[in-house]
């Protein structure tokens, strides 16, 4: 259990009522001499309602640090530092990283629920779904009687749009998008008060991916939940996230509010991830892919992880590590933190593109 925090390395955003708060999380891959740094001192808040979004290439960390953070990192995974600290609706405040193993099986049902990448394909084809829901209820409430566990799995399942009668149904005789809204209903079946998602609708059509997306954002003003909602698509994070945290090799370059962040993005790495994604709103753009490829996590380079990639690298650049820093805004700009030397107030010129502007009328 928790409390006192020590002073953080990186900024975070200022946290109203913060649920969850990642300060200076380190995971390590491999057990020898020498393992790979994945994620050093990465900090991070979520505010209780919101829902945040993770963005970033495959294998920039954002599911290392969400599977990190809730101790569900599979081996040579391995934290080395940090706090998780999680803030129940009662004002209780626990260190994830400090449960005991008893605890931590509670508090993973009870306190935040995990929809996995793919997790429409680890339902059990041999089990109704019905089954499969009323186990999962009973397995974590022990007072729960076989009916009241068999109404609240029909409930769980009309909230997710799917009729009751369909708790019959094996996992076959259901669409891909059910299933994956099955998967959603069974995480939140002990109504938990962080929901996280990782990639839960990369395997859709987009025209169910919306309709899933529209469902979260509804199921989370209805119930009051937080959302950590994981993708590399960040076109999709700005359909869904109030805010955004944008990853490059196992480090937060940018985070800010997704709008604002979807309209003016300030580093270079951001704009690069928003031109490669079609939006799934307003008229087609053209799509331009980033070239290159992020560094190798076991041969990092000095400075910047992003220089080699970055058509605004500075000679700066190539030695000194640019921190997640606030960006000076004006009183009427949303809150920003981006890690680029362009905005530490030292750049001879920040390109127009990149620049701070008045939000458009
Ligand atoms: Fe580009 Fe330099 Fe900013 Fe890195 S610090 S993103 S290389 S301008």
């Amino acid at each position: 259990m928790t409390t006192t925090a020590p002073a953080l390395t990186h900024a975070t955003l200022q946290a109203a009522d913060p649920i969850l708060e990642i300060k200076n999380l380190s995971v390590d891959y491999g057990f020898g001499d020498d393992p790979t740094h994945v994620l050093q001192d990465v900090s991070l808040t979520l505010n209780r309602g919101e829902v945040l979004g993770l963005a970033g290439e495959s294998g920039c960390g954002k599911s290392t640090l969400a599977y990190g953070a809730t101790r569900l990192l599979p081996p040579p995974g391995v934290i080395r530092g940090g706090e998780v600290i999680f803030t129940g609706r009662d004002g209780v405040k626990t260190d994830i990283l400090t449960l005991n193993d008893k605890d931590l099986r509670t508090a993973r049902w009870r306190d935040f629920a995990i929809v996995f990448q793919g997790a429409m394909n680890s339902l059990n084809p041999v089990h109704r779904v019905g089954t499969q829901l009323i186990d999962a209820i009973k397995a974590h409430d022990k007072t729960a009687t076989k009916q009241e566990a068999r109404e609240r799995a029909a409930y769980v399942l009309e909230m997710v749009g799917i009729n009751a009668d369909r708790l019959k149904a094996y996992p076959h005789q259901l669409s891909g998008g059910m299933r994956q809204r099955v998967m959603i209903a069974m995480a939140l079946v002990l109504e938990p008060e962080l929901l996280i998602m990782d990639e839960p609708t990369t395997a859709l059509d987009v025209v169910m991916q919306r309709q899933i997306l529209e469902e979260i954002t509804d199921l989370r003003d209805r119930l009051g939940f937080s959302v950590i909602f994981i993708t590399h698509d960040v076109s999709l994070l700005v359909e869904v996230a109030d805010r955004i945290a944008i990853m490059y090799a196992g480090e937060i370059v940018e985070a800010a509010d997704a709008k604002d962040a979807y309209l003016r993005p300030r580093h270079p790495y951001t704009k690069g991830l928003l031109n490669s994604f079609p939006p799934l709103r307003g008229p087609r753009r053209e799509l331009q892919g980033i070239p290159g490829s992020p560094p190798d996590m076991a041969q990092l380079p000095n400075g910047c992880r992003f220089a080699d990639r970055c058509p605004f690298v500075m000679d700066r650049c190539r030695t000194e590590d640019p921190a997640l820093s606030r960006t000076a805004l004006k009183m009427s700009e949303p809150e920003r933190l981006v890690a680029c030397h362009l905005h530490d107030g030292k750049a001879s010129e920040v390109p127009a593109e990149l620049a701070l502007q008045a939000p458009q009328k």
